[in-house]
């Protein structure tokens, strides 16, 4: 049986994150000079528990994996974990969200172990910006490099993910836009988001989705168009050229938690129904008790039906979630 949670929403997607540790330090994500306890490794999952976990979550819904992390590709061997996943019967859609730094070691491997797609997170082509937002650690033209690497293995077109700060890089979205379309790439531009409770995050810094199309819009002329699927996160738009397509992830001023199907999974084992999430439910510990497969499906079930999370509708700030978020870069984006 599909469950269904308590507003009516079924489970499709399933974001595991594969550690919490990156070699970046994102200013809205895992600011530098903020402490950043990382799990120990005899915590995290194994590949094998990962998949059966996936596999059984399949009984549920789940047709779409997306591998995160922090940075996915930190983890050794992560190539593994692919290819098992890529082997399961019920995963039709098997992605990856990754900074970009390592695809041009990694994008080949990751390829012939049976990824379907990538999303690669850049927030701007200025080399000064893109260093001032990911705590002076790498250059865009890395990461440029990473995307060349994705073309090369085959992995075209490419979602390209970009947080937009007032201030910060607005004034670059316009050019990174372009460059994207005319490469046939997809760009995602996201809102910035209140994730977790380190990045000093206030409304003001947020430029909505309204004011990023509009800026798009007065050089590159955009018309709307239909989602690709029930619940997709993305608002997309046709450039009226006829060159590509751009979406908007408008999490702050457009919620989209009444279509909202994901469930996440954290690197040490925590099955979160929500980003915004406080706490969530130790399924490592479950694994290693010995649970049969049908043991943990009622469990995943009963979680899924008891849900009722729409914090981005109601932004409570009186609510315990807003002081108790849990970090992006654990739980995955
Ligand atoms: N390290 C990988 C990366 O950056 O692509 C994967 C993990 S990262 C947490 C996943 C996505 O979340 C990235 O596209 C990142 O830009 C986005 N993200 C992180 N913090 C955010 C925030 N406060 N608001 C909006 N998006 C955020
Ligand atoms: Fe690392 Fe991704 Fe977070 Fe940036 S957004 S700090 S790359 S996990
Ligand atoms: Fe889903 Fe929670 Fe985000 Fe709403 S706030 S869309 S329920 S993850």
């Amino acid at each position: 049986m599909m469950p269904q949670d308590q507003l009516g929403r079924h489970l499709r997607d399933l974001r595991i994150s594969v550690t919490d540790r990156c070699n970046f330090r994102c200013s809205y994500c895992m600011p530098a000079g903020q402490p950043h306890p990382f799990l120990p490794l005899d915590c995290l999952l194994s590949f094998d528990e990962i998949t059966r976990i996936t596999e059984v979550l399949t009984g549920l819904g789940v047709t779409k994996a997306r591998l995160t992390g922090g940075e996915p590709l930190i983890r050794p061997g992560i190539e593994k974990l692919v290819a098992a996943l890529a082997d399961l019967n019920g995963i039709s859609d098997l992605a990856m969200i990754t900074n970009g730094y390592f695809l041009p070691k990694k994008a080949k491997s990751l390829k012939d172990a049976g990824l379907h797609r990538l999303t690669v997170s850049l927030d701007s082509l200025d080399n000064r910006v893109f260093r001032c937002m990911n705590g002076n650690l790498a250059d865009s033209q890395r990461v440029l490099a990473g995307i060349a690497a994705a073309e090369q293995a085959g992995f075209s077109p490419l979602k390209i993910n970009t947080v937009v700060q007032r201030g910060v890089n607005d004034h670059t979205i316009v050019d990174l836009a372009r460059y994207f379309k005319d490469r046939g790439h997809i760009v995602r531009f996201i809102e910035y988001m209140d994730a977790g409770t380190l990045n000093g995050w206030r409304m003001e810094n947020v430029v909505s989705a309204a004011e990023i199309v509009a800026k798009i819009d007065a050089v590159m002329p955009l018309e709307p168009i239909e989602a690709n699927y029930h619940g997709e996160v993305a608002r997309r738009y046709r450039y009226r050229d006829g060159s590509g397509e751009m979406g908007i992830i408008a999490s702050v001023t457009q919620p989209f938690c009444g279509a909202c199907n994901r469930l996440r999974l954290s690197a040490d084992g925590r099955l979160y129904t929500c980003l915004f999430a406080r706490q969530g439910l130790n399924i490592r510990e479950l694994l290693r008790r010995n649970n049969s497969d049908d043991d943990l499906a009622s469990i995943f079930m009963a979680t899924w039906q008891n849900r009722t999370d729409h914090y981005s509708e109601t932004r409570d700030k009186t609510s315990p979630h807003f002081q108790e978020k849990i970090e992006m870069h654990y739980i995955g984006g």
